[in-house]
Formats: C-alpha cells, sequence, structure tokens
C-alpha cells in the first residue's frame, strides 16, 4: 500500500506591524533622515509595512497601526486635536526630533510675545491661527519612546524601528556627546584649546561630529540624561562668555528643554578655577568666543 503526503495547506502570510510617519511643525529633517537610509530601506520594507509616509507616498492608509513616528511639534490648535487621533490610532508612539522632543527651534516663541512675532513676520496676522506656544508632543498625550536630535541620527532611528519589532526597549545610551569624544580618541577642544564645547551636557548620538572637526558641541540633541549644567555654565564663564552668551548658546534647537532653558548664567566664581584654567594664556579661542556666538 502506498501512502501520498497530502498537499500542504496554504500559509497565511503574516501580516507586517504597520508604520506610519507623522509631521507636525517641523522642518522635515528628521523625516528626511528615514529617507536617507538607503541600504536599510529594502530589509525595512520587508519586515514592515509602510502605511503613510507622506514625504514618501501620497498614499494615505487608515489605522490603526503598530508603531507611529511622530515629527515636530504642537503650535497650532489643529495640531493639538490631530496629535491626539494619531494617539488614538497607534499602539505605539514614538517621538523624533527636537520639535518633537523639545518643542524645536520655534519654542523661542515660548520666551516672547508670539504676537509681537506674528505682526513682525506676517503681513495679516488675523490669518494665522497659531498657539502662543510650541510644546513637544509628550505635553499632550502619551509617549512610548523619545529620540532627540536636530536632525536625529540614522543609526539610532534603525535602533528604534529594530527594538520595536524584536519586542524590546531600544539600546539608546542616555550618556553625554563627551563620552563618544572620548572613545573615538579626540583632542577635547575645551581642553586643548578653550573653545567652548556643550558636549558635556548633551545628549550622545552623533559621534561627537563637532570636536571631530575641531569645534565646539552646539547642543543639537539636546540634554542628556541628568545634565550639570551649571558646572557646564562656570566653565563657559572662565572660558570669557557673558551671561547673554551663555543664554544664546544654550537656546537653540532645544531651547524648551528645561535643563537648557531653566538655568541661572550667573558670574563666574574665580575661586572654582582649575589649575589648567589658571595655567591656560588669556588669548585664543575662549577670547574669540566672548562674544556669545555659536561654538564654533
Ligand atoms: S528636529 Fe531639527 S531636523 Fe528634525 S524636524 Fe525639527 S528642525 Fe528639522
Ligand atoms: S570636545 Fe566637547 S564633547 Fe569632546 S570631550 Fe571635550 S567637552 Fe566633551
Amino acid at each position: 500500500m502506498t501512502t501520498t503526503n497530502p498537499s500542504p495547506s496554504p500559509v497565511a502570510p503574516t501580516p507586517r506591524p504597520r508604520l506610519a510617519v507623522w509631521k507636525f511643525a517641523s522642518c522635515d529633517g528628521c523625516q528626511l533622515t528615514l529617507l536617507d537610509c538607503e541600504d536599510q530601506l529594502l530589509a525595512l520594507a520587508d519586515a514592515i509595512d509602510v502605511a503613510t509616509f507622506r514625504e514618501m507616498s501620497s498614499a494615505v492608509v487608515a489605522g490603526p497601526y503598530d508603531l507611529s513616528l511622530v515629527e515636530g511639534s504642537i503650535s497650532t490648535p489643529q495640531d493639538a486635536e490631530r496629535i491626539r487621533e494619531v494617539r488614538a490610532a497607534s499602539r505605539r508612539l514614538v517621538t523624533i526630533g527636537a520639535c518633537a522632543t523639545a518643542g524645536g527651534v520655534q519654542a523661542l516663541r515660548n520666551l516672547a510675545d508670539a504676537d509681537d512675532y506674528l505682526a513682525a513676520v506676517y503681513a495679516t496676522p488675523a490669518y494665522v491661527a497659531s498657539l502662543s506656544t510650541s510644546t513637544p508632543i509628550s505635553r499632550h498625550v502619551p509617549v512610548d519612546f523619545e529620540l532627540q536630535g536636530c536632525p536625529i541620527d540614522p543609526h539610532q532611528l534603525l535602533e528604534v524601528i529594530s527594538a520595536f519589532l524584536a519586542g524590546r526597549r531600544p539600546s539608546i545610551s542616555s550618556s553625554s556627546v563627551c563620552t563618544d569624544c572620548k572613545r573615538a580618541g579626540r583632542v577635547c577642544v575645551m581642553v586643548a584649546h578653550g573653545t567652548p564645547c556643550l558636549g558635556p551636557i548633551t545628549h550622545a548620538g552623533c559621534g561627537a561630529l563637532c570636536p571631530a572637526f575641531h569645534r565646539g558641541c552646539y547642543g543639537c540633541f539636546g540634554p542628556m540624561e541628568s545634565p550639570n549644567t551649571a558646572a557646564l555654565i562656570h566653565q563657559l564663564r572662565v572660558l570669557g562668555m557673558d551671561a547673554g552668551g551663555v543664554t544664546r548658546v544654550l537656546r537653540t534647537f532645544n531651547v524648551g528643554a528645561p535643563a537648557f532653558r531653566d538655568v541661572p548664567v550667573g558670574p563666574a566664581d574665580p575661586n572654582r578655577h582649575s589649575q589648567q584654567e589658571r595655567d591656560r594664556p588669556a588669548t585664543g579661542a575662549a577670547d574669540q568666543r566672548a562674544d556669545g556666538d555659536a561654538p564654533d
């Protein structure tokens, strides 16, 4: 007697998790970071169903979504409503970039009279319906993970998406740019040349790019976890930066982050100078930086 194997029954393909990418008040730079992952995009497209991503396609697939990436801050009443709809349609929601995690450079309006800005920029301000503040997404809805940077780092973004697919927490270091800088064996521009650098208080992720080119860190990635901002401010003052200069270098891409915004920038305490600071000549990069422009 012969037996025959039964024909295998067709196996239904496993549905891929659905990804949506959303834009709020932003420059699109963080969305472009995803498109810039050229080599990895094909593998990503195999593993995930890109349902909605207007930077890539005009097609919009209705939710629900397994993962939403949100770029941009909330700066209009319509956006304050729309983010609630996005949250309701998303199993996981990750904010990407300084705009979404801290309010972006547009949060400068939070420290001024937004109506003054409107009057200065628009011929008919009455046509513009915007909020008086620019706020991070987490001020409006629960957020599962915040990825900092302006723009975000592509490797960190891929790690976040991979972690989502694997059902684990993203492995993103919360230490400072200094950590990456020292791991890369770079000469410290602040110690060696007296160039002001925000690396000691700034979240790692860029690979210490600016120090690699002998420039101080600008703080694009926002505050690291538990930054000692007061100590760095003291050092910036020692290097010759005045109070206005310190305020300006901290209030840029991440002006809405409390660790950069809510800090006293009082006078330097000469008694806290280190031996190295006392030994350094009074001329050089620090003098060039005393006007308080962004670190260079
Ligand atoms: S964080 Fe920076 S790069 Fe990203 S959208 Fe905002 S301004 Fe653009
Ligand atoms: S150059 Fe800046 S980031 Fe690098 S170690 Fe010095 S202070 Fe830190």
